[in-house]
């Protein structure tokens, strides 16, 4: 049996690799082509496959790495050389990959079993039983099909012993989200990154990458690199992030800072979603400094961070695949408009919007809040296309693949479903004000709503609860933004919705 390892399954202690020393592994060009892809993502993708290549060989693995056009090329090749081969794939978590490549592999004469994927801490079974424990799959947390990741979290703590005592979480409380909602004080500046030297391969698949596709979107500059593409590497930013970088991960997680793009975020998912990490061993690291006298681990922050792995990736992965096909398509609240110029062009003078757009185009970044509370918050009032965005993210982010982009822009972001959350995540410019240093720099007011210089996040923060009022008002937890809806008069709606309008004839015309 020969393992055939696709991109973002790098982590040399998969399981199949213990069973079986020939490794195949397909280097595809044409897909890039689809959409003007962020240069730092297929130099990190190329750059990570040709450094594993060389790591198995060194391991002692026979690889065959094909570069090829399409899958179907690198199979044909493979095929005419291995006729008749079995291959073992670990079931690839984007909807239907794991199936149309096992046709593939079938349509050229081989076989290919499809296996458990490792890169995630649970499986299939361990979903099924926690739904079926909430009175099974289609009653859900919400008693609707929709799930709530609370619940899922605690039931994965508990099941794993992850951060508990006992039957107890460790610290005595669940969530420590209380917290973690500073704001750093005006002389802090963040903890130092971990760097990485971009060496010969890196250096090679980026001149390939930037020669080969012009048309891409977001900086192509290697100096601004900052991604791990070796396991070493991953496994030295883990702890890096652990000893140097989590104290503050809790307090100020969900933070912004003007000319700041990492704050004290980990960094690790690229990593984590290449498959160079295992989540397992990411949540055990931060909780080993937990337990660790000697260490600066508070809980606040390991608990925090916890969180984010098991709870909200685990939940993202397993509600994408219960909500597929589907969720590629969902538009509950009907929302068409084109994305407003300045995700492309990045100009605009709206501070938190072009800091934004700034980090993605230099890194293919952007940490957890700018994405939830800027880049999709302000999509989602504009009342942009979900899936325009959701393509956005895609093709711009170092850690985007379309299982994880999916639930977190068409769910989390922009309430295109409800399987993810019970309410959307809108907000007026007060979220923004109070979680950042932006509004104080910003031309626009955050105090006005109407009127000349108002920021725009207000107008159509109201202009969207209005429009969307027939959904919103009877879903959980909008009780209180729809109290402040009914205390507006005719003359107070009539201004909103002129700003709102002039506001999105500026997003149109690149005038934000
Ligand atoms: C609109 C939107 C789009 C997003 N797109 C992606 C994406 O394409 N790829 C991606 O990996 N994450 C995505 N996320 C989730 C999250 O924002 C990123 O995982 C996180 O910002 C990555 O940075 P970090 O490693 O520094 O994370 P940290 O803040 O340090 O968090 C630690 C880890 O938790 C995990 N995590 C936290 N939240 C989530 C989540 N909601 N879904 C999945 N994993 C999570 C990640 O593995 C991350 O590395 C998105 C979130 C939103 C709101
Ligand atoms: S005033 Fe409005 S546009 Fe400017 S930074 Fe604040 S929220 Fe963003």
């Amino acid at each position: 049996m020969t393992v055939w390892l696709l991109g973002d399954q790098l982590n040399p202690n998969a399981a199949p690799l213990q069973h079986d020393d020939h490794v195949l592994m397909i280097e595809a060009h044409g897909f890039a082509e689809r959409m003007p892809y962020h240069p730092q993502k297929l130099t990190l993708v190329f750059s990570a496959m040709r450094h594993a290549r060389d790591s198995l060989r060194e391991a002692g693995y026979e690889v065959t790495y094909v570069e090829a056009e399409s899958f179907g090329e690198g199979l044909d090749r493979y095929f005419e050389a291995n006729q008749g081969d079995a291959l073992v794939l670990q079931r690839p978590a984007s909807h239907g990959a794991g199936e149309r490549l096992r046709d593939m592999v079938v349509d050229r004469g081989g076989h290919c079993t499809l296996v458990d994927n490792d890169g995630f801490l649970t499986s299939h079974e361990d979903w099924d039983e926690w739904v079926d424990s909430r009175g099974g799959s289609t009653a859900g947390d919400g008693g609707d099909g929709t799930y709530r990741q609370e619940h899922w979290y605690r039931h994965v703590r508990r099941e794993t012993g992850v951060l508990m005592d006992g039957d107890d979480p460790a610290g005595g409380e669940w969530n420590y989200d209380d917290a973690n909602r500073e704001t750093p004080p005006d002389d802090w500046s963040p903890p130092r990154i971990p760097e990485f030297e971009p060496d010969a391969i890196t250096r090679e698949v980026h001149e390939f990458v930037t020669d080969r596709y012009d048309d891409h979107w977001g900086g192509a500059d290697l100096a601004d690199f900052a991604w791990p593409v070796t396991r070493e590497q991953a496994l030295h930013a883990l702890e890096q992030f652990v000893e140097v970088r989590l104290p503050e991960f809790g307090p100020y997680q969900d933070a912004m800072v003007e000319g700041e793009w990492a704050l004290s975020h980990s960094l690790l998912s690229p990593a984590i979603n290449l498959g160079l990490l295992r989540p397992r061993e990411v949540v055990d690291a931060v909780v080993d400094a937990y337990r660790d006298p000697d260490a600066d681990a508070p809980i606040n922050a390991v608990e925090g961070f916890v969180r984010q792995v098991i709870g909200w990736r685990e939940f993202m992965r397993h509600v994408y695949r219960e909500s597929m096909p589907g969720m590629d398509e969902a538009n509950q609240l009907d929302q068409t408009r084109d994305l407003p110029e300045a995700y492309w062009t990045g100009e605009t003078e709206m501070t938190c919007l072009s800091e934004a757009v700034k980090h993605v185009r230099d890194r293919g970044y952007a940490h957890h809040i700018e994405r939830l509370m800027v880049l999709s918050n302000f999509a989602l009032i504009y009342g942009a296309d979900p899936h325009e965005l959701n393509r956005w993210f895609h093709l711009g982010f170092v850690d985007a693949f379309h299982w994880v982009t999916t639930p977190n822009v068409v769910g989390m972001g922009t309430f295109a479903t409800d399987a993810v959350s019970s309410k959307p995540y809108a907000s007026s410019a007060n979220y923004v004000n109070r979680m950042s240093d932006y509004c104080s720099s910003c031309p626009y007011y955050h105090t006005k709503t109407t009127g000349e210089g108002s920021c725009p996040f207000n107008a159509l923060y109201w202009d969207f609860l209005k429009d969307n009022e027939a959904i919103l008002r009877g879903t959980g937890r909008m009780g209180l933004m729809y109290s402040h809806v009914d205390d507006k008069d005719d003359e107070e709606w009539a201004a909103i919705q002129e700003r709102a309008a002039e506001i999105r004839e500026m997003g149109d015309d690149g005038t934000l």
